[in-house]
């Protein structure tokens, strides 16, 4: 069994640290805020006082941690001055490309195994350990972490080189963030011209314009009734990380010299939903901004 630091003990870092626990390894975990360490010290693992506790003396340390100046910090100072050079480094993290890249590049002219390995799939997915892991690095330290992500994960993808994972994360939430706005706007319309969600519902959900926005998450009460539109918007996906998304997918759109303009103004949207009160809703709450704008 390997001795893994944890980085992050937040909604996500949490659930899977624990799960490492209960696959038997041994799990030292640290996080700014204390509760948090004595969550994981009550599920049986260790309790870090500060960030070399899960950096020294360890095989392994996995970093789950808010946006790319965390991760940044972290791996500067804390990380890639004091860890042993054949210590594995999995950063989890949603950050932008350019951060990912950096950082990989740094651990790896240090001689360090490193990959960026954002997660699909919530809190609910990380509790139950079936996390889609997008991974990017080198295929030998592809390898070196598949045994620890098939723990808190059930897919995991390789991307490709380093930033990669965090590439095919922004590409896909850029569409989820795009296609819930559309699949709001569409049922907003309908309800307009008189025709219920559930009679669109019945025939979108088997027509061309099916995607999972619609089928597995729709942002209008009733025919989907696992979906947080019948559970008062909570999250799920806050509308604050979907605006974070959208900004990642943004600086990736500008950096790579792409062109996004439905993106751009689905971003200009998440923006004034969080301005009008929608950050902790979930995201799909943006429904009622637009069925209420006319
Ligand atoms: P969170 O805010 O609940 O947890 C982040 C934790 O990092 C916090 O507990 C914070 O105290 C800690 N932290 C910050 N700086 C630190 C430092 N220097 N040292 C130690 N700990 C530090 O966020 P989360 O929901 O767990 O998300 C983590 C990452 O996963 C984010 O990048 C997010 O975009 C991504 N993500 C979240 C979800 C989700 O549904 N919550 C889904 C997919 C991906």
């Amino acid at each position: 069994m390997a001795k893994i630091g944890f980085i992050g003990l937040g909604n996500m870092g949490l659930p899977m640290a624990k799960n490492l626990v209960v696959a038997g390894h041994e799990v030292t975990g640290f996080d700014l805020i204390e509760e948090c360490i004595s969550s994981l010290v009550g599920a049986g693992g260790r309790g870090g006082e500060r960030i070399e506790d899960c950096v020294l003396d360890v095989n392994v340390i996995i970093t789950m941690l808010p946006e790319g100046k965390h991760v940044d910090a972290v791996y500067g100072s804390g990380i890639l001055d004091s860890a042993a050079k054949d210590t594995l480094l999995i950063d989890c993290s949603t950050i932008d490309v350019d951060t990912a890249r950096s950082v990989g590049r740094k651990a790896k002219n240090l001689g360090y195994n490193m990959v960026d390995a954002p997660v699909s799939g919530g809190t609910g997915g990380a509790e139950a350990g079936t996390l889609t892991f997008m991974v990017g690095g080198e295929e030998n330290s592809f390898n070196l972490a598949k045994p620890y992500l098939n723990i808190m994960g059930k897919n995991i993808v390789h991307a490709g080189g380093m930033g990669n994972g965090q590439a095919a994360k922004i590409c896909n939430n850029m569409i989820l963030g795009i296609s819930m706005i559309a699949v709001s706007e569409s049922f907003a319309m309908a309800e307009k011209l008189g025709l219920s969600a559930q009679n669109l519902f019945d025939i979108t959900s088997s027509s061309s314009s099916q995607c999972w926005a619609m089928t597995s998450y729709l942002p209008v009460p009733g025919p989907v009734p696992a979906s947080p539109a019948n559970n008062d918007y909570q999250p799920g996906f806050t509308g604050a990380m979907m605006a974070k998304d959208m900004k990642l997918a943004r600086d990736a759109a500008r950096s790579s010299g792409q062109k996004t303009e439905l993106a751009d103004s689905a971003l200009q949207m998440y923006e004034r939903f969080l301005a009008e009160g929608g950050s902790s809703k979930d995201f799909s709450a943006i429904y009622k901004m637009i069925n209420n704008s006319s």
